[in-house]
């Protein structure tokens, strides 16, 4: 103290007090403040004057470490992304960090003094005052609550808080909520949830979502009266398209397939892609099977109906099995298996038509599949055989050709026929091997004929249409009659008519290579699948097949006789042989020659026989004795 200084206090009386620093004895500065006072004597004149030092220095260092953590933790709250709100035990808003500006666009300073449940969607507020008095009784939370709130520029965004009662902590005394914005990750979780259940072609729900919704409806069900049907609906000709006209034009098909489905129901119905052209559809609340029937029908109807891809009209159908619950089952799966095993049946009786699922179908299913797999046994086996049904000259009552027919010689079941396995083998496909065994077979028998010094009479056999389909056809058949050195002029071809009627352009350029070999093609069973004449006149044929079922009635009714008639004069006159198929009387013999048939295939000749049992007629220069007849015209 200065000297001065301490005159003067002696005088005034006044006490200072001063904060300094100072070092100790160690050199360590303190922080201290210094108390200088008069004393007095008895008398009460100034006696000298009186110095206390406290030091203070803990205390200093430890409100400096205050000041520092509270701006620290206000820049902490301020700049954080996260809202951070202070709330009264009503829920007033009593702090409010400034990232709410950035976030939703209020400023902080207004939100003070509002309700915190102002701001909050109208769906979402009894979850939050749930929350809020669970925070207030219980003191914290769990889980954090998501809800909407509604910005300053009137959107919504989806958020997602957790709070803590602080209420009894003096220096808060309010409940602290932290906040953030969620909008963006809600979006991408909805998306791909929306992924997960949906097909990414059509956006119709998938197969996981509709089996979801059935068992949904399952249980409404069972609290009311009413009855629901799942319907498994199979586009026909879909794989056609797409394999001829590339998968963007069936891409394009499928999807307004789903549109016109979509308008040919309800809204509270769901319809599904089941993959590939299946589609399946719920139809809630029906009273009985009618309305199943009705919205069949319609879609039936709006498939049928041609669709514009790419500049093109496309025409489709559909097969649409039903099954109904709780006749048809109990959950999900029994029901979706039900209505597809009766769309399946539906497709074999005929395309674009509905079944409802029966128990009988069940059976027919099993029973089918273990067909199925015999057949697979008996292709790799090779338990199949020929038989041989002579082709006469009506005229001169000679064997001109012979087709050969094929039997599955099953050691369980014996003879199986060509009409209860051909249709499976075309289905499985498995036909193509089969159809293959049976063309090097027919060819080597013929060859064996020929070097067994039997007459040179063409073979004749039969195709079905997926061997035409088959790119490698060609190949195979020219590889075939290499082996067996056969002369393909001695080689007939039969496609049905209904079959050649179906064929692409692919195929159709492939029967131009085959006749281009020499080889014939024949139409069989004519007049079951009304060609047109401009249509068959492209294809390069040579020879027409009465099917059998006319030939059966035409001596008793006239309506056969004039189809008859008419097919013959029309091969006539666009240069084709015929020939009647299934001839087995003499009238219906003397008719067909009377009308100018001059080939005949039946019973009435031959049964189809082994080519060991037809050698003896083989090798007779006339079946029949025509001697005596008046010749064909
Ligand atoms: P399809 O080619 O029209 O053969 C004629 C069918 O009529 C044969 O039956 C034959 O036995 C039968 N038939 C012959 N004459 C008479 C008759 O006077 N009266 C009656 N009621 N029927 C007669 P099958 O052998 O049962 O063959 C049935 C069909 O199976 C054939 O009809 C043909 O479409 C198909 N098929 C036979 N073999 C093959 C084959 O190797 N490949 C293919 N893709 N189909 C075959
Ligand atoms: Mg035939
Ligand atoms: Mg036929």
């Amino acid at each position: 103290m200065a000297e001065d200084e301490a005159a003067n206090l002696l005088i005034s009386g006044k006490t200072v007090a001063a904060e300094d620093v100072i070092a100790d004895g160690k050199g360590n500065m303190r922080h201290i403040i210094r108390h200088i006072s008069r004393f007095t004597s008895s008398d009460g004149s100034a006696a000298g004057i009186i110095g206390v030092l406290t030091d203070f220095t803990d205390f200093k260092q430890v409100t400096q470490a205050l000041e520092a953590s509270e701006g620290r933790f206000k820049a902490l709250t301020e700049s954080a992304m996260d809202i951070v709100t202070v709330l009264d035990e009503g829920g007033v808003i009593i702090y409010q960090s400034p990232s709410v500006m950035h976030l939703l666009g209020h400023d902080p300073q207004e939100m003070l003094g509002r309700s915190q449940f102002e701001l909050v969607h109208r769906d979402d507020a009894a979850a939050m005052r749930g929350m809020f008095r669970e925070l207030i009784e219980h003191g914290e939370m769990t889980q954090p609550i998501e809800f909407r709130v509604r910005t300053k520029a009137g959107s919504w965004r989806t958020l997602e808080s957790i709070g803590k009662n602080c209420l009894d902590i003096p220096e808060v005394r309010g409940i602290i909520v932290n906040t953030r914005d969620v909008t963006d990750r809600k979006a991408i979780q909805q998306r791909i949830q929306h992924l997960a259940y949906h097909d990414a072609l059509t956006n119709l729900p998938n197969r996981s979502l509709m089996q979801d919704r059935i068992s949904q409806a399952i249980s409404r069900a069972e609290r009311s009266t009413k009855k629901f049907a799942v319907m498994f609906i199979d586009i026909d000709n879909f794989k056609n398209i797409n394999d001829t006209l590339g998968h963007d034009v069936g891409d394009e098909l499928l999807r307004q397939v789903a549109t016109r489905l979509t308008d040919s129901v309800r809204a509270h119905d769901t319809i599904a892609r089941q993959g590939g052209d299946e589609f399946i559809v719920l139809l809630d609340r029906l009273e009985g099977h009618q309305g199943a029937t009705r919205v069949a029908q319609k879609i039936l109807d709006a498939l049928r109906t041609a669709f514009s891809v790419s500049d093109a009209d496309q025409h489709v159908s559909g097969s649409i099995g039903i099954a109904l619950y709780p006749d048809d089952g109990h959950d999900a799966p029994t029901l979706l298996k039900n209505a597809d095993t009766a769309m399946f049946h539906g497709k074999a009786q005929g395309k674009n038509t509905y079944q409802f699922f029966t128990p009988q179908m069940n059976i027919a299913v099993k029973r089918r599949a273990a067909m199925e797999s015999n057949l697979r046994a008996a292709v790799k086996n090779g338990d199949f055989s020929l038989v041989y049904q002579p082709q006469i000259d009506l005229n001169s009552g000679e064997i001109v050709a012979l087709e050969a027919l094929v039997r599955w010689v099953s050691a369980q079941s014996g003879t199986i026929m060509p009409s209860e396995f051909i249709p499976l083998a075309e289905e499985t496909g498995l036909i193509n091997e089969i159809g293959q065994w049976v063309l090097r077979e027919a060819c080597l028998q013929a060859q064996r004929w020929l070097d067994a010094g039997f007459p040179r009479r063409r073979v004749a056999v039969n195709l079905s249409a997926r061997q035409l389909a088959d790119k490698q056809f060609v190949g195979l058949l020219a590889s075939i009659l290499d082996d067996t050195k056969l002369d393909p002029s001695l080689l007939e071809l039969e496609i049905t008519e209904s079959q050649v009627m179906r064929q692409g352009e692919g195929s159709i350029s492939r029967l131009n290579e085959i006749a281009s070999m020499g080889i014939q093609l024949a139409v069989d069973d004519f007049g079951t699948g009304y060609s047109s004449l401009s249509y068959l006149k492209r294809l390069p044929i040579s020879k027409l097949k009465i099917d059998q079922s006319f030939v059966r009635d035409i001596t008793i009714d006239p309506n056969d006789t004039a189809i008859v008639v008419a097919i013959i004069s029309m091969a006539k006159s666009l240069d084709l042989e015929v020939i009647a198929e299934g001839i087995e009387t003499a009238g219906q013999l003397t008719l067909l020659r009377a009308k100018g048939c001059r080939m005949g295939q039946g019973f009435y000749f031959s049964v189809p026989m082994s080519a060991n049992d037809l050698a003896p007629l083989l090798a007779a220069s006339s079946v029949f004795d025509y001697s005596l007849a008046v010749p064909v015209t």
